[in-house]
């Protein structure tokens, strides 16, 4: 994903004390809208550092299109240049975004759904709900370092929403513990559910690890996303120590032709033994 639209920031607020909202302007007819609640753009921040998909912008996702542009809104997480140009960056100012790219894809024929997160899946949550239909139903965790983040989430559906202390790099992740309580008592119930979970990366390895091989959930109703990585620093370089042997087995696992969570079913061993 290119970087290569010129947006004009117009607007940045405080949505709670963790988050900023930034909206910004697009040029006419330059930036599509997927259509999909979980939809996400890649911005250049101006990061000197890369992340560990080798990319210096970063990933966020659009909390709500606009007729001119869109909104995103950014979890405060530390010392991220990310988390640091959401803090700074005033009204006026240009900022080059990617054309969208989104994950979330329910079945049309499913009317259940399971939305796990962190607080950087908040802002997609908050929007899958907003534009979901009065005949959807949803079940929602979400883990916060602080509650203070928690907030209304308008909806249609129905939706029932858990808020609980946890993870965010700052206390253990209850993610994987949440997702054995939520899926198995809706699997008993004769329901099928469509789960998307998003999450920091080695937490999303860990529900999806569960989900496919001890709760069962068919591959075509899963959509787990690894949204950030602990201590990036160190993944980074545990992914530079691989053999350009290994880089390449690991690129060729990536096909286009598979789903991402089927090539996650050759990728996690694969990983593992790298011990990454
Ligand atoms: C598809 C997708 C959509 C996303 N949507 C959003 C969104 O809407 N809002 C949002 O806030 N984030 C979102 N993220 C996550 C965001 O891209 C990452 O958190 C990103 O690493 C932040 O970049 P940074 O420059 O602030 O920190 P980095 O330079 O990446 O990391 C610096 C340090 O901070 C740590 N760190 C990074 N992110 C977090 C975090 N969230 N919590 C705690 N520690 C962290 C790293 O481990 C590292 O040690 C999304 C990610 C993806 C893949």
């Amino acid at each position: 994903m290119e970087t290569s639209i010129t947006t004009v920031v117009t607007g940045v607020e405080t949505v709670t004390p963790g988050f900023i909202r930034v909206r910004v302007t697009t040029p006419p007819s330059a930036w599509t809208t997927t259509g999909r609640g979980d939809e996400f753009v890649h911005v250049e921040v101006g990061a000197e550092t890369i992340d560990t998909d080798g990319h210096s912008a970063r990933h966020y996702t659009v909390s709500r299109v606009l007729s001119d542009g869109f909104e995103m809104e950014i979890a405060i997480h530390g010392d991220g240049p990310g988390a640091n140009w959401a803090q700074t960056v005033r009204p006026g100012e240009t900022v080059a975004v990617s054309e969208p790219k989104a994950y979330y894809r329910p079945p049309a024929a499913t009317h259940r759904r399971v939305l796990l997160g962190d607080a950087t899946a908040l802002p997609a949550i908050a929007r899958i709900l907003a534009e979901a239909s009065e005949d959807e139903r949803f079940t929602v965790l979400i883990e916060l370092a602080s509650m203070d983040d928690a907030r209304e989430l308008p909806s249609r559906a129905d939706v029932e929403i858990e808020w609980r202390l946890g993870g965010n790099g700052v206390v253990p992740s209850v993610m994987e513990h949440e997702a054995r309580e939520i899926v198995p008592a809706l699997l008993a119930a004769g329901e099928e559910p469509y789960v998307w979970v998003a999450c920091e990366s080695k937490e999303s390895r860990r529900v999806r690890q569960y989900l496919r091989n001890e709760a069962g959930v068919p591959l075509k109703l899963l959509r787990i996303v690894g949204y950030w990585h602990f201590e990036a620093a160190k993944a980074l370089a545990a992914w530079e120590a691989l053999t350009d042997e290994q880089k390449d087995q690991y690129m060729a696992i990536w096909r286009e032709d598979r789903s991402d969570e089927e090539n996650w079913i050759e990728l996690e061993p694969f990983l593992r033994k790298m011990g990454v």
